[in-house]
């Protein structure tokens, strides 16, 4: 193993792990170790991850500890909560796992909630739903509240309300130097600024103050169409996207059913376009704006009614054991109703490999300044396409994933790196700078230089630390 400078990084030794047990109140497990094997696997299964020591953090002394550790021996840091989206197979690393603190606070009169580290998002809902509020979560209920909200968080109200990372409050991080900050518009401009959409590259988010919005019930769920009817969906969707209510935040896959008992027969194995919808209007107002799809023909299923926010989980029918997953994206400015036939070609029966093709739209709220600033990319974008396969052939897998983002080639801003799902490699420094708008683009990387020279955290999308007046850095 090779540190950022190409030299070679010391491994812990069994002295020096002890030492770090004795300073730590979670357990502290080294390959061999019983639980390690448990501790490391998550939700992605298609590489595991290798690291040196395992720190199964309690809370914010247990996190500061490992990262001084790490920090005093030039060792990276990895962090890990719901393990979805780890890009990375931390090698030779000390891995901070987060899953202990998933502690919950929901205060009715500041409208906020407190979430822990590894706080996944049912338990968040599921609390804030009691005093009839919402967070701004996403499709998946097992996501980790506090990744998805440093990664931008792309959820069901999101027209509505914005970007998850628009409603963080406060944010309590475990910086390079293993110090404890509580971080604030007004306290740390620069820090709150970049730790959202920045993800992982300045320290260990130890837990965080989000806005809770007043919403209890939608017009939500969804409607499944017969794969033969795909191109008239996907065409039917983006016509219907151009005058949206940004009450009304939805998107279209087209998706495989498995074939397993327990799913009615005709579902069995099929594949299907699926819109999916949450309106926060009322019931009666969002029958009539979906009326324009349900005209596109049968429905072989169709869940939309009025619903407790607090079942929104249940929208994408999305599987929640884990799997091995390879995915990309792409932040468009439009997306061409020309694009519907070949992506509807390269994604159905006969491709190489079963693919997950989805389209959001953005757009509403997403594109509006948020009340403080923050580093996450590409706001302006109208749609997120989406491409997602199980990883069988990585090669196939990429080649397919490739030619379906180019059809969107000539409306790409960049991409989302929360939908970006690694096989065990990270990002080239190219596509980390993607995910940015240019001028932030070097903005991070001077903060990084400020903050993490040495680059503790770069066992992630790296932004690599620079730095110089304007240039942007040549390599992560
Ligand atoms: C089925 C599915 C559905 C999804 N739906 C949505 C969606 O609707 N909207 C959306 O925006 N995203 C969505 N995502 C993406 C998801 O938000 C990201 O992958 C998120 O980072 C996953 O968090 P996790 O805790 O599960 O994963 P992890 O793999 O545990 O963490 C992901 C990344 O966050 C970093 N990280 C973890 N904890 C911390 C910490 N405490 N401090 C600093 N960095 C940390 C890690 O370095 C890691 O790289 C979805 C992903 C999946 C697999």
């Amino acid at each position: 193993m090779t540190n950022h400078t190409g030299t070679p990084a010391s491994t812990p030794s069994t002295t020096t792990i002890d030492t770090l047990a004795e300073r730590v109140l979670g357990p502290v497990l080294r390959p061999g170790d019983d639980g390690f094997e448990q501790e490391r696997s998550g939700f992605q299964t298609a590489f595991q991850l290798r690291p040196a020591v395992i720190v199964g953090a309690t809370g914010s002394d247990d996190v500061s500890a490992a990262v001084g550790h790490a920090a005093e021996r030039g060792l990276p840091v990895a962090v890990r909560a719901g393990g979805h989206g780890a890009p990375f197979a931390a090698e030779g690393g000390v891995l901070i796992s987060t899953r202990r603190m998933d502690a919950v606070h929901v205060d009715p009169n500041t409208r906020t909630a407190r979430l822990g580290a590894g706080v996944r998002w049912e338990k968040v809902v599921a609390e804030a739903a009691r005093h009839g509020l919402a967070p701004l979560n996403g499709s998946s209920p097992g996501v980790g509240a506090v990744p998805y909200t440093l990664g931008g968080g792309l959820g069901h109200l999101a027209r509505r309300y914005g970007y998850a990372a628009d409603h963080v409050r406060s944010i309590d991080v475990v910086g390079a130097d293993a110090r404890l900050r509580h971080v604030t518009a007004d306290s740390d401009p620069d820090l709150f600024w970049a730790l959202r959409g920045g993800r992982d590259n300045f320290g260990v988010v130890t837990g965080m103050e989000v806005g809770l919005v007043p919403v209890e019930r939608i017009f939500g769920g969804s409607m499944v169409f017969d794969g033969g009817l795909v191109e008239e969906v996907l065409h039917a969707y983006l016509e219907w996207t151009r005058s949206l209510p940004e009450e009304m935040t939805s998107s279209v896959a087209t998706v495989v059913y498995p074939d397993v008992p327990g799913l009615p027969d005709h579902l069995r194995g099929r594949h299907v376009a699926q819109v999916r919808i949450a309106f926060t209007g009322t019931a009666a107002e969002g029958e009539q704006l979906v009326a324009p799809l349900r005209a596109v023909g049968p429905r072989l299923k169709d869940t939309l009614a009025e619903m407790p926010y607090a079942a929104s989980g249940a929208i994408y029918e999305e599987p929640d054991t884990p799997h091995a997953y390879c995915g990309d994206n792409a932040m468009l400015q439009r997306l061409d109703a020309s694009v519907v036939r070949p992506i509807a070609e390269l994604t159905g029966p006969d491709a190489p490999v079963m693919c997950v093709m989805g389209i959001r739209h953005l757009g509403g709220a997403l594109a509006g300044p948020p009340a403080a600033p923050s580093a996450v990319g590409h706001r302006a974008a109208r749609y997120l396409l989406t491409i997602l396969s199980p990883l069988g052939e990585r090669e196939v897998v990429r080649a397919v994933h490739r030619r379906v983002l180019e059809q969107a080639a000539p409306w790409a801003m960049g991409t989302s790196l929360n939908f970006v799902f690694g096989d065990g490699e990270r990002l080239s420094p190219e596509r980390v700078r993607a995910a940015y708008d240019p001028g932030d683009r070097t903005r991070l990387a001077a903060l990084k230089a400020r903050v993490d020279p040495a680059n503790t955290f770069r066992m992630n999308h790296n932004v690599a630390p620079h730095a110089g007046p304007s240039a942007e850095p040549a390599s992560g």
